[in-house]
């Protein structure tokens, strides 16, 4: 069997909350100005080349972490104090440690589950009480720009494949199998083709957009 080429991973690393600017960005409704754009255009232009490029997310802490501490040099300016607690608690949200690295597709998915996820970025970016000047936070946080780019962050920043593509690609994986003399399939295929045709009677079941298992059968 034909083996697929391994290539080197496609990674890039960010801090932590940059992930959630990305996000916050999508949401702003007059242009106004982010802390490091080009950093953000960057990430937003990667996974849309590539969704499984890997995001490493490393942040400026001590200890055991050191090993993955980048320095501060992408702080925004309220604070060392609210930089690195800030950082601390997407990855606490997220369940992950410093350093994590984790393919964007799953790192934005994970950030969308529905009651789980980071819908919100009070207590992050920004606080009901501020109790001291460095608790200020973000000029953005409250700003609602965050929660609005949430709503349609998976559709703008991985958009799936349209209509006319599936089709298009459909029609040209269904034709190969059909002209292939020999059939290269995975053994639980077999299982799915019995899945497929499960509930069918004979003559019932038709292709499908999401798969070739009716051509398989
Ligand atoms: S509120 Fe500020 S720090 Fe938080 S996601 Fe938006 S821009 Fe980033």
């Amino acid at each position: 069997m034909e083996k697929m080429p391994v290539r080197p991973a496609d990674v890039m690393e960010i801090r932590p909350y940059q992930l959630l600017c990305l996000v916050c960005r999508l949401g702003r409704q007059n242009q106004e100005p982010y802390y490091f754009e080009e950093k953000l255009d960057e990430l937003q232009k990667r996974i849309a080349a590539n969704p499984f490029c890997v995001l490493k997310l490393r942040c400026d802490v001590e200890s055991t972490f050191r090993f993955q501490n980048p320095g501060g040099a992408d702080d925004t300016p309220e604070g060392k104090s609210f930089n690195r607690r800030r950082d601390l608690t997407v990855l606490q949200r997220l369940g992950l440690l410093p350093g994590a690295e984790v393919p964007a597709c799953d790192l934005l998915r994970h950030l969308a589950r529905p009651n789980v996820g980071i819908a919100a970025v009070r207590d992050i970016c920004c606080f009901e009480h501020v109790t001291a000047p460095v608790w200020q936070g973000c000029r953005h946080g409250d700003s609602g720009n965050y929660e609005r780019g949430f709503a349609k962050a998976i559709d703008v920043l991985m958009p799936g494949r349209d209509l006319a593509t599936r089709e298009a690609c459909k029609k040209a994986t269904a034709d190969a199998m059909y002209q292939r003399r020999v059939l290269q399939i995975r053994p639980h295929h077999l299982l799915c083709m019995a899945c497929f045709t499960a509930n069918c009677r004979p003559g019932d079941n038709a292709p499908i957009l999401e798969d070739n298992l009716y051509e398989a059968v």
